[in-house]
Order: C-alpha cells, then structure tokens, then sequence
C-alpha cells in the first residue's frame, strides 16, 4: 500500500525543533517508501494564527530541505466542509450547545484554572427549549460531543502505534470535545480528522502531546465512516533543563538556529540524536 504522510502545523509561532522532528519523520517516511508527503496550515483559530507565520513556515520548511506534494491545505478555506460535517453530527443526535465560560468550567471542577481537564458536563442535559432560546437571543455557546453516547455507537477504540502494533484506547477519557468553538465555527478535533480522511492521510506522524487525543479522533473517523490512518506519536523534543520545548522558545526556533548558523544537516543530527532515528518508526 503506498503510504501518504502529512505535516499539519498551526501558524501561531515560528517553528522550533519538535515541529521540524515531527515534518521530518513524516517526509523521510514518504519518501523511502515512495509515497506522498503533504503540508496542511491548520489555521482555524484566527485569534492566534497569523499569515505571516504561515510565511515562515514554508520558508523553514523550505530550508529544511522538505518538499511536500501539490498545494498546502489551508485549514480556514475550507470551513464550510467543516460546517457541513457539524451538521451530520447534529443530525445523529451527537452534538449539544454548551454556554459555558472558562471561568464557570474551572469553578465547576474545583480546580483553578481547568486546563487540560475534562470537561464536568454542565451543559450535557439542559433542556432543549432552554438551550434554544438562549442561542436565539444570540448567547455565544461551544458545539460539544456526546462522547458517551459516540462511544456506544462506534464500540471500543483500536488503532495502529508503530512500534507498539495494535492498542486500545480510551475515548472516553476527553469527555465531550468542542467541534465548534465559541469563537471559531470549528475545532481541532473535527478539522484534523477530517483533512486527514479527505487527503488520504495513511501515517499520521506527529508528537506525543497529541497522542492523548487520537483514540476520540479515531471515535470521529468511525462516525463519519472515514478509514483509520497508521499513527506513529514521537518522543517530545526537551530544552536543555528537560523542559518541553514551546513557541515561545526563540532558540530552539529554526529561524534562530539558522540565523545562528546551523545548517538543516546538523538540524537533523540534533533531532537524531535527541529522539532516535528519524527514518525507522520503532
Ligand atoms: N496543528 C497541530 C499542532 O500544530 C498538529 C495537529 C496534528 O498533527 O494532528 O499542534
């Protein structure tokens, strides 16, 4: 099976090292297998995303020596496929509005900030004419899934790790996801599976602060019928204090390594030596 391979960066940062490990695993595989190698902008959030990081994406990517196959997809030119996904949801009973502000979900959960927590249900079981009428006064509200209920028609998750072969994942752990944001028409969720299905996306090669989010994403697949890709999650890129790297890390960016004279082959020994071989998915 030929495979196609694809690097979905957002434009809210230059990119830094774990993005350049995450497009090279994905453009080494395509490539020695022959393969194909595509390049999504996922620019939905409109607040954060800015064209002129989009810019510096593709030159960085450009000097990285990575070629990807026909035009870049740009993520906020394609929102009525994403609308019209939502709506098949809808019609499956899936969806509900949730009205909730951060402040209200955090006070929720008792906890200060509620990052990273799963959402605690509040807006799950309001009563329809309730919720109708306050979205037709115009109160701005989230699109959530019912994950339970998702789960119930999709039956238990199942996906393919490399290096780790076929493993169970856990769904419901997400809770109810946003598809539709309250200041965006859609989230990350819905428009990532739904580009890697329509672009034939067969290897999704990407870095494990994410792998928490593919069994939900697989959950998506199986409910719009779309096929499951190959994920191969790599270890994360740390700075030298064992920290994350993050955008806001200007010298782990590519333009600064640049700027500071490192060429793209010692970009790639850098990524080698931190996280393994970048060519072998085990
Ligand atoms: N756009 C996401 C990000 O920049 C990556 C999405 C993915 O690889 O699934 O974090």
């Amino acid at each position: 099976m030929s495979i196609t391979t694809r690097f979905a960066p957002s434009p809210t940062g230059y990119l830094h090292l774990g993005h350049a490990a995450a497009g090279l695993i994905g453009f080494e595989h395509a490539r020695a297998a022959g393969g194909r190698f595509l390049l999504r902008i996922e620019d939905i959030d409109t607040a954060r995303c800015r064209a002129c990081y989009t810019e510096a994406i593709l030159a960085d990517l450009a000097w990285l020596g990575l070629v990807w196959d026909g035009a870049p997809r740009i993520q906020s030119a394609h929102v009525a496929a994403y609308r019209a996904a939502l709506d098949q949801l809808a019609a499956m009973g899936l969806l509900y509005p949730c009205f909730c502000s951060r402040a209200e979900i955090a006070a929720a959960l008792g906890a200060p900030h509620g990052a990273g927590a799963v959402y605690p249900g509040t807006c799950r079981h309001l009563d329809p004419a309730f919720a109708a009428d306050r979205m037709a006064r115009g109160d701005a509200y989230a699109l959530r899934l019912r994950t339970d209920a998702a789960i119930r028609q999709t039956g238990p998750v199942r996906y393919h790790e490399a290096g780790e072969g076929w493993i169970s994942g856990d769904a419901a752990a997400c809770g109810d996801i946003v598809l539709a944001r309250k200041d965006a028409p859609c989230s990350y969720h819905l428009c990532v599976t739904h580009d890697d299905a329509l672009q034939g996306v067969t290897l999704v090669t990407r870095g494990a602060d994410l792998r928490d989010a593919t069994p939900i994403q697989v959950v998506l697949q199986r409910l719009f019928g779309w096929p499951t890709p190959g994920y191969a999650h790599h270890a994360l890129l740390t700075d030298a204090a064992g920290r994350r790297l993050a955008k806001r890390d200007r010298a782990a960016t590519l333009r600064d390594l640049r700027e500071g004279g490192v060429t793209p082959d010692q970009v790639r020994k850098i990524i080698s030596c931190r996280i393994g071989n970048i060519t072998s998915l085990s």
